[in-house]
C-alpha cells in the first residue's frame, strides 16, 4: 500500500523492484480488452470506434504509463473493499469511506469505481460535444480501470500476495501468464454484445465484488505451485488451474467496457458521432 500510494522517484523506484506495481492485466491484457470491446459496439458506435482502434488500444495502457508521472494516479487503479469489514459492506460513496477511515486513508485504499463513474460522464459529455480527440482519449482511458475492476487482485490490500507468502502473483497471474499462452481465443465466449448499463457506480461495485470472491482460487493455486516457482512447469500449471479464470474476466472485462462506452452514447442522447473530413475532391 506504501509504494502504491507513494509515488515519485520512491514509487518510480519500487515500480523497478516490483514490476507488479506498475502494470495491471499486463500490457497483453488492456489491450485484448480494448480491441476486444470494439467489436461488441453496435452498428451506430461501431465506425468511428473502429477507425480509432490503434489509439483505443494504445491508450488501454495509458493510465499505468501515467503512474509513473503522476502521483494521484495509482489509486484509480484498485480497490481495497476488505479494509474495514466485509466487501459487500465497503462504502459506495467516497464521501462515506472518506468519514470512515479518513481522507487520505480513503484514497489510499482506492477509488477504482468512482473513477469509472466519473469516466463514463466525462466520455458522455465528450460525445454531446462531438469532441472527436476526447471521445477517443476518455474512451480508451476508461476501458483500462475498467479491465482493472476485472482483476481479483486489485480488489484486496493483499494484492500482491504479500500477507500469505504468494509475494509477485499479481504479476505471475495477471501479466507473465497472459504474455506466455495466447488468450483471444479463450476469452471469446465470455464476450458478449454491448448493453446499457443503468448504474456504471453499482456496476463497478458488483464487478470488483465478482473479482474479490476469486482473490482466494489465484492465492491458492499459487500456494500449491510453490516448489515449481521460476520454471516453466509453473506457469504450465498455473494456466491450467486459474488460466480458465483469467480467459472468462478478460472477456468480461471487454464487454464492460464495451458497455460503458455503450452507455455513454445512451446517456449523451445517442448523438451522431463526428465522421472523418471528406478528402478534397470528394
Ligand atoms: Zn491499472
Amino acid at each position: 500500500m506504501l509504494s502504491r500510494s507513494r509515488p515519485s522517484v520512491l514509487f518510480g523506484l519500487l515500480a523497478l523492484l516490483s514490476p507488479a506495481l506498475a502494470f495491471a492485466w499486463g500490457e497483453t491484457g488492456h489491450e485484448l480488452v480494448n480491441g476486444g470491446a470494439i467489436g461488441l459496439l453496435p452498428p451506430d458506435l461501431r465506425p468511428f470506434f473502429e477507425r480509432h482502434r490503434a489509439e483505443l488500444v494504445r491508450l488501454a495502457n495509458e493510465p499505468d504509463r501515467r503512474k509513473k508521472i503522476d502521483k494521484a494516479e495509482p489509486p484509480r487503479h484498485f480497490l481495497d473493499m476488505d479494509i474495514g469489514g466485509s466487501p459487500g459492506e465497503y462504502p459506495r460513496k467516497f464521501a462515506d469511506a472518506q468519514r470512515r477511515f479518513g481522507a487520505k486513508a480513503a484514497q489510499d485504499q482506492g477509488t477504482v469505481p468512482w473513477t469509472i463513474e466519473a469516466m463514463t460522464a466525462e466520455l458522455a459529455a465528450a460525445m454531446t460535444a462531438g469532441d472527436e480527440a476526447s471521445i477517443v482519449d476518455v474512451a480508451g482511458r476508461l476501458g483500462h480501470y475498467v479491465g482493472d475492476s476485472f482483476v481479483p487482485l486489485h480488489t484486496t490490500s493483499n494484492y500482491d500476495g504479500q500477507l500469505t507468502g504468494n509475494r509477485g502473483i499479481h504479476k505471475r497471474w495477471e501479466a507473465e501468464m497472459l504474455e506466455l499462452f495466447p488468450f483471444d481465443a479463450e476469452m471469446q465466449p465470455w464476450m458478449s454484445p454491448a448493453a446499457e448499463v443503468e448504474d456504471p457506480l453499482a456496476f463497478a461495485f458488483d464487478t470488483l465484488l465478482a473479482s474479490h470472491a476469486e482473490v482466494r482460487n489465484i492465492l491458492d493455486a499459487d500456494t500449491e505451485l510453490k516448489p515449481l516457482r521460476g520454471t516453466p512447469e509453473y506457469f504450465a500449471k498455473l494456466k491450467e488451474k486459474v488460466g480458465a479464470l483469467a480467459a472468462r474476466r478478460l472477456g468480461q472485462a471487454s464487454t464492460g467496457t464495451a458497455s460503458l462506452w455503450y452507455t455513454a452514447w445512451v446517456k449523451a442522447g445517442k448523438p451522431a458521432l463526428p465522421e472523418p473530413a471528406a478528402k478534397r475532391g470528394e
